[in-house]
């Protein structure tokens, strides 16, 4: 699923460079639980986003499902994320103008559904995250709590092969 070889990456600050990705190798095998563990400010988040697509890294490789993820437009590295990658963020990143069934059919749009059977599928999610009753519900009129099942929902909802979950409680 996952296949990483010696990665690096760096930050540029001013004049110093900063290595915050040294030499990664890591695989993980379909079906697999990882969990990553460090101090905070080990790099965990950098990790996660360049696995999730978000961030590129400067040395070696990443194969995600046998394709290198190298030199990837914008346009490419969206089409593996929604095709690929479900991602629970930290600070969730829902949409606050949207509900939360427009929050978590909106990965569905982009796989060209139609309507319909995205409103059904969302709430179907949502059903299974307790929140069936809340779907009308702006992200400002939820808990912290049912904020994270709505991105946990949405981040299910393409049934992707990898999820990603930054710091989940
Ligand atoms: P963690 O998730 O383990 O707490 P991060 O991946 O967020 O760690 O950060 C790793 C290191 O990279 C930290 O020292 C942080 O200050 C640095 N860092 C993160 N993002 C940037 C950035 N955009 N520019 C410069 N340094 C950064």
């Amino acid at each position: 699923m996952i296949n990483i070889q010696k990665l690096s990456k760096y930050y540029q600050l001013g004049t110093r460079t900063i290595q915050v990705l040294k030499q990664i190798s890591l695989q993980v095998e379909t079906g697999e639980l990882v969990a990553l563990v460090g101090q905070s400010g080990a790099g965990k988040s950098t990790l996660l986003n360049v696995i999730g697509l978000l961030d590129t890294y400067d040395e070696g490789s990443y194969h995600l499902q046998q394709i290198l993820m190298q030199g990837l437009t914008e346009n490419q590295a969206t089409q593996y994320r929604n095709q690929l990658i479900g991602f629970v963020f930290q600070r969730f990143h829902l949409i606050p103008a949207k509900t939360a069934l427009y929050n978590v059919a909106l990965p569905l749009y982009y796989q060209r559904i139609s309507k319909q059977e995205r409103l059904a599928r969302a709430l179907d999610m949502l059903a299974q995250v307790g929140l069936k009753d809340h779907h009308q519900h702006l992200p400002t009129e939820l808990s912290g709590g049912q904020q994270q099942r709505v991105a946990i929902a949405r981040a299910l909802i393409t049934n992707p092969p990898l999820i990603l979950a930054d710091d989940p409680t």
